[in-house]
């Protein structure tokens, strides 16, 4: 039997109507920016795999580390103890944050990143005896998946059985460089009617919504409006950080800082799950009291594995070397050049790119999990690249390593699905 025939006997996965999606592919190994499936079929992994392993898959630099580290400390519980990949990780990461950003906490993925900092922000009001409940989101913003980023998400389209269990939200929608008067007039009736704990927000490019990218100086004004009202910032960079957008951090395009930063994904190299919750010391000192039950009770069995945290060191590493800052310019400019290429094919509704990201939207209405979802992955796959259209929007997020020919082929297929769809 196949992996792909074993798979379905007990496997139930993510994001899939099992009685009408297609078979998953098996995939035997992957090295840089080429997995291989059972059959010894390639696919350049076009998104790297959700857009994880920005240094190539099995990257020796990280894997060497990894395999010493594993060697040396595999697990310690990180409540009561502490060990040098942890404490050099802050450090590390501490010198490309924001910064204003001061203290790090561990999570295991980007939802529970993002509970964290919801958490964060409920009881460090709370604590100075103010009782706060309402969150401000964008409208069609991704944070994950368990209740208290599920709730804060507006991509709500599965949400259906839940959403009489979710917390508190106001939406208001993303600046497009003329609306940001209108959302700061509705932001002060909204705070004038509410206790808002925070603000929550995808900076500059909302992933799941379709890769769509609002404006830094709208962002900066909205950020700004919160800082004078004394409402906590919490910017989701599960996504847009180490490097995506060409900065370090999202956040390093607007003037104003978030008060708390969440990170995951591409943290850890692609290699293991982990997540971090950053804040401010003033957040941080809201919750030192001579009174336990101030302190942060929020944790996960996982939290600093020292093997995930020495992935992540290594990542960074190879993150601020001149090789991959000069790889992330050369996709960059590719891209851009790739738009000019196709913004007038009568199929292409509209391009746009930020960093190493590229989207573009089709001329089609599409489900996002429906037919010709499916018939466009498998037109991509049968050409060995792999990309995940998200409705009639699709992206390229490869890793930093990709050759100027690999990515070709890339933009060679999408021009092909073009001529097809
Ligand atoms: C993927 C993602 C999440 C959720 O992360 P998981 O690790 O899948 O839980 C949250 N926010 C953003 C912006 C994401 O892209």
């Amino acid at each position: 039997m196949t992996l792909q025939e074993r798979d379905k006997k007990h496997l139930w996965h993510p994001l899939k109507q099992h009685q009408l999606s297609p078979d998953s592919v098996a995939i035997v190994k992957a090295k840089d920016c080429i997995l291989t499936d059972e059959a010894g079929n390639e696919y350049i992994d076009a998104i790297a795999s959700w857009y994880t392993c920005m240094y190539g898959h099995c990257n020796d630099h990280i894997t060497s580390k990894v395999y010493q580290q594993m060697q040396q400390l595999d697990h310690v519980m990180f409540s009561d103890f502490t060990h040098e990949p942890a404490v050099k990780l802050s450090e590390e990461l501490i010198k490309i944050l924001p910064d204003n950003q001061d203290k790090i906490y561990f999570n295991d993925n980007g939802s529970t990143a993002v509970e964290a900092g919801i958490k964060m922000a409920l009881q460090y009001y709370f604590n100075k005896g103010e009782k706060r409940s309402t969150f401000i989101a964008f409208e069609d913003g991704f944070h994950g998946d368990t209740f208290g980023a599920m709730s804060v998400s507006g991509l709500s389209v599965y949400n259906g059985p839940f959403e009489d269990f979710l917390i508190k939200i106001k939406r208001i929608p993303t600046p497009n460089g003329s609306n940001h008067k209108e959302i700061l007039a509705s932001l002060a009736e909204i705070t004038e009617n509410q206790q808002v704990a925070g603000f929550i927000y995808e900076p500059l490019i909302q992933g799941a919504a379709g890769m769509r990218i609002h404006n830094a100086e709208g962002l900066n004004h909205i950020l700004s409006f919160f800082k004078a009202n004394d409402i906590l910032c919490i910017a989701d960079e599960v996504m847009t950080g180490f490097g995506k957008t060409g900065k370090y951090f999202a956040s390093d395009y607007m003037e104003t800082k978030p008060d708390i930063i969440c990170l995951s994904k591409a943290l850890t190299a692609g290699l293991l799950p982990m997540a971090i919750t950053s804040c401010t010391k003033d957040i941080y000192d809201g919750f030192l009291s001579d009174d336990i039950s101030k302190g942060f009770f929020h944790c996960h069995t996982y939290s600093a594995n020292p093997v995930a945290c020495v992935a992540a060191i290594a990542g960074i590493e190879l993150l601020t070397s001149t090789e991959i800052q000069e790889n992330i310019k050369r996709i960059s400019e590719a891209h851009v050049q790739f738009g000019k290429t196709i913004e007038n094919h009568a199929k292409v509704k509209a391009t746009r790119q930020i960093g190493v990201i590229f989207a573009l939207d089709l001329n089609t209405t599409m489900q996002r999990y429906g037919d010709l979802r499916d018939k466009l992955l498998k037109f991509f796959m049968e050409r060995g690249v792999f990309l995940r259209p998200l409705g009639n929007t699709l992206y390229i997020q490869t890793p930093y390593t990709i050759s100027n020919q690999q990515l070709n082929k890339v933009y060679n297929v999408i021009e092909a699905a073009l001529d097809t769809v």
